[in-house]
């Protein structure tokens, strides 16, 4: 029989998603768990004073739930952010999480401490002070730090009276009533706040992007995209890790079938948007394409197109003027409202620069086994590090896993040279057989989601119970069968 796991005190940075589910597997198995959130509230990307006005998830709401936690029947199937927001309180609420988290209060730094585990620098209310904790959980997500970034001529173009703002600032819409406004990038953000700035009375908005991409609609040929996308059978069609020679052999003589399988699904994408009268049918193949940043069609947006209210224009900024916006296309355009949805730095900045090192190669690609942990990080695991379709389930299930590796529970516990030499094959596999796998720093399960549920589940020794061919091959990742698999892993408390 394995010895008791000893009960250890825990930090959990970040109180989103992520944060909350660490914090409810690691407080369930008994450890002694302190959260720290930076703001005044829970919720991450949903806490109301982030979220810019319309925004809605892009996964439908069974996709976007814990497993023991169902969203309201009355929410839509793609809710807003406040009833996001509403969502994780009922959970916090459910699972009594806010006992365990101190909100105001910001993780500055982090340091090995010399018998184990982690010193951590935490700052409230202007007072610093250090605390030591054997395990450490990050949970600070991908879009803690935005990507500030600025052009020639923006200060006069402020002092003029012009306004320029990251997207994650866009939460009052009527500022844009009556003004040129310009939003720069093609994201899912980018194409929120354009069709909301169209909606609140702008009087033009352009949307200037380097490269056209393949956005889903929310219904694809009238069904939802969640029954035709999110399936194992179509997930086995990329380019998968780890393929055996067999599997290599069947994906060979499979290539004409999938490759019409897309063409198929790019012609429907191509006519149902009437992508090509706007110039923006994207050039890459749409296998090739997916990932964590394949955005979803905003509401709106192509019919905004239609009727000229939004004009797209492929290029970049180039300076201000006093005439407007100067673009790389060498046309200026009227601009008195400049919103940059360019996104968010990736990263952990509270970690010391020589831990850093350990962690990320120097192409940017994180060396994370399971995209939890890393052998040459004792003591520390991440949770939601990763992107993915369904970023509340795939949070759980890490959180559930990290758990057990912490208290060496794992069915298959790796040892470090293991853990390595599977974050070479990763890398390899992202360098040289899937470029679009290095997105985000290597750190997207998109679209690998039941490959790497599996593996989670094989390490924690849940049993699976069959779904038969339709249910497993052809149905969405079902949150109720994952609570499931997660309640069938062996039981055990720390003591
Ligand atoms: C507009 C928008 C829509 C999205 N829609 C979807 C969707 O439909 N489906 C999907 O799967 N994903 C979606 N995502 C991705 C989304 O980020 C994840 O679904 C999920 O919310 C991430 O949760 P998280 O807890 O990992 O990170 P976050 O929500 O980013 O939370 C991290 C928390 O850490 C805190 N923090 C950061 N640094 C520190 C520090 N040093 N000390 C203390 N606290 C700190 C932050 O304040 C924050 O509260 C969307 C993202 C955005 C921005």
């Amino acid at each position: 029989m394995m010895a008791t796991p000893k009960r250890k005190k825990v930090a959990v940075i970040g109180g989103g998603i992520s944060g909350l589910a660490a914090a409810k597997a690691f407080d369930q198995q008994g450890h002694r768990v302190c959260g720290f959130e930076r703001s005044a509230d829970f919720g991450g990307v949903w806490e109301l004073s982030r979220s810019y006005p319309d925004v809605q998830t892009q996964s439908p709401k069974d996709l976007y739930c814990y497993t023991d936690h169902p969203m309201p029947d009355d929410y839509p199937e793609w809710p807003k952010g406040p009833q996001v927001h509403a969502y994780l309180h009922s959970y916090a609420a459910k699972h009594d999480l806010a006992r365990l988290f101190k909100l105001n209060t910001t993780v500055k730094t982090m340091q090995q401490a010399k018998g184990g585990g982690w010193t951590l620098t935490l700052n409230q209310g202007g007072a610093d002070w250090d605390e030591h904790f054997d395990f450490v959980t990050v949970c600070t997500g991908q879009f803690s730090e935005k990507n500030i970034i600025s052009h020639p001529g923006q200060e006069a173009f402020i002092a003029r009276g012009g306004q320029v703002m990251h997207s994650s600032e866009y939460t009052d819409p009527s500022i844009c009533k009556g003004k040129d406004v310009v939003v720069l990038g093609g994201s899912k953000s980018a194409t929120d706040i354009a069709v909301n700035a169209v909606n609140s009375g702008a009087r033009s908005v352009r949307m200037v992007y380097k490269k056209n991409v393949w956005r889903l609609p929310y219904f694809v040929g009238g069904i939802n995209f969640k029954r035709l996308l999110y399936m194992r059978a179509q997930e086995l069609q990329f380019n998968t890790w780890g393929k055996t020679p067999v599997q290599r052999a069947v994906a060979a003589v499979m290539k004409p079938l999938v490759w019409a399988n897309f063409r198929g699904l790019e012609t429907l994408i191509k006519l149902q948007l009437g992508l090509k009268k706007h110039n923006m049918v994207p050039t890459t193949p749409i296998e090739k394409e997916v990932s964590c940043s394949v955005p979803l069609v905003t509401p709106g947006l192509f019919e905004h197109l239609n009727a000229g209210k939004i004009k797209p224009v492929i290029g970049t900024f180039e300076k201000y003027t006093d005439d407007g916006l100067k673009l790389s296309t060498g046309e200026t355009v009227p601009c008195d409202l400049a919103i940059l949805a360019v996104g968010w730095k990736l990263g952990v900045p509270y970690l010391p620069q020589t831990y850093q090192d350990k962690l990320i190669e120097e192409d940017g690609q994180y060396r994370v086994y399971r995209l939890a942990v890393n052998p040459d990080l004792p003591d520390l695991g991440f949770v939601g590090f990763n992107s993915s379709f369904c970023t509340v389930l795939s949070a759980e299930m890490v959180a559930n896993w990290l758990v057990r590796f912490a208290d060496g529970q794992l069915a298959d516990q790796p040892d470090a040279a293991q853990m390595n030499a599977n974050i070479d094959m990763m890398l390899n596999w992202k360098r040289n057989e899937r470029p679009a796998a290095q997105i985000y720093g290597g750190l997207c399960s998109a679209p690998f989601h039941f490959k790497h549920f599996d593996e989670l589940l094989a390490d924690m020794g849940a049993t699976k119970h069959k779904r038969g061919p339709v249910g497993e091959y052809f149905s969405y990742p079902d949150y109720r069968a994952y609570g499931e698999y997660l309640a069938s892993t062996p039981h055990y408390r720390v003591g």
